[in-house]
């Protein structure tokens, strides 16, 4: 199986990445994640990253496209993969049409969550994330068993610089520009699937798995 998942910062990509990840027993691949914890351990990637993360704006193609296709080329992602937050651009995409076609692999289904713009603001501010493994919580919708503490490793939960205010809005702006196109590009492929995304997050992922499963009936 896989899968991209698509969809304005805050839709729920993350979160639903993880259980669709479950689920089937694929890897998940998130850029965001690869970024910061490159940023977090300076490593050269995270040097020339995070001045991009710090203001919003897209890390240059060439260098997610390396990354991204680094981390395919790994073990275990042999059995199948969902990707979240990549592809982000045309360009992105059309990078890893070449890219699979190279490894003679298919692309499954595209899911798209949709979220209004308004709604995305409230889940951006009570978004908690793991410094340690990068899971994320909500303040109100999925909160941690005990406040400040991550569920799933003990780390501590923060919120990421790049969930301020004044740099969501630029997120949303370079979606919108940047990132809105892909829709109508995987559309015309005929792979697209549309979620609500402000249902709960069991709901989403009932509603994804009803898609996915459909389609691996013969
Ligand atoms: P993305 O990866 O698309 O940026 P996340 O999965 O990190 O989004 O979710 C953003 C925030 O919203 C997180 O705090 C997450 O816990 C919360 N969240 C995700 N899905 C839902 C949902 N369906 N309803 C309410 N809150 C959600
Ligand atoms: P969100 O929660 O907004 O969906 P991510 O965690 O996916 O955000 O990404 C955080 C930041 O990492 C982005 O604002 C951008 O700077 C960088 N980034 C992640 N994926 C990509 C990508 N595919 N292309 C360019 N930049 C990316
Ligand atoms: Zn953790």
């Amino acid at each position: 199986m896989r899968i991209i998942l698509l969809g304005p910062p805050g839709a729920g990509k993350g979160t639903q990445a993880k259980k669709i990840a479950t689920e089937f027993e694929i890897c998940h691949v998130s850029t965001g994640e690869i970024f910061r914890k490159a940023v977090t351990e300076q490593t050269p990637l995270g040097k020339k990253a995070s001045d991009y993360l710090d203001k919003g704006l897209l890390v240059p193609d060439e260098i997610v496209e390396e990354i991204v296709e680094s981390r395919l080329d790994m073990s275990d992602c042999c059995k199948g993969w969902v990707l979240d937050g990549f592809p982000r651009t045309v360009n992105q995409a059309k990078s890893l049409e070449k890219y699979m076609r190279q490894k003679v692999l298919t692309l499954d289904k595209v899911v798209n969550i949709k979220v209004s713009f308004e709604y995305l603001i409230e889940r951006f501010t009570g978004r908690r994330s793991c410094e340690s493994c990068g899971a994320t919580f909500h303040i109100n919708y999925s909160p941690p068993k005990t406040s400040g503490i991550c569920d799933k490793c003990g780390g501590k939960l923060i919120i990421r610089k790049d969930d301020e205010i004044e740099t969501v809005k630029k997120r949303l702006e370079v979606y919108e520009s940047s990132t809105f196109p892909l829709i109508d590009h995987y559309d015309q492929k005929h792979l697209l699937i549309n979620v609500d995304g402000s249902k709960t997050i069991e709901e989403v992922f009932a509603d994804i798995m009803q898609y996915l499963k459909d389609e691996d009936k013969p």
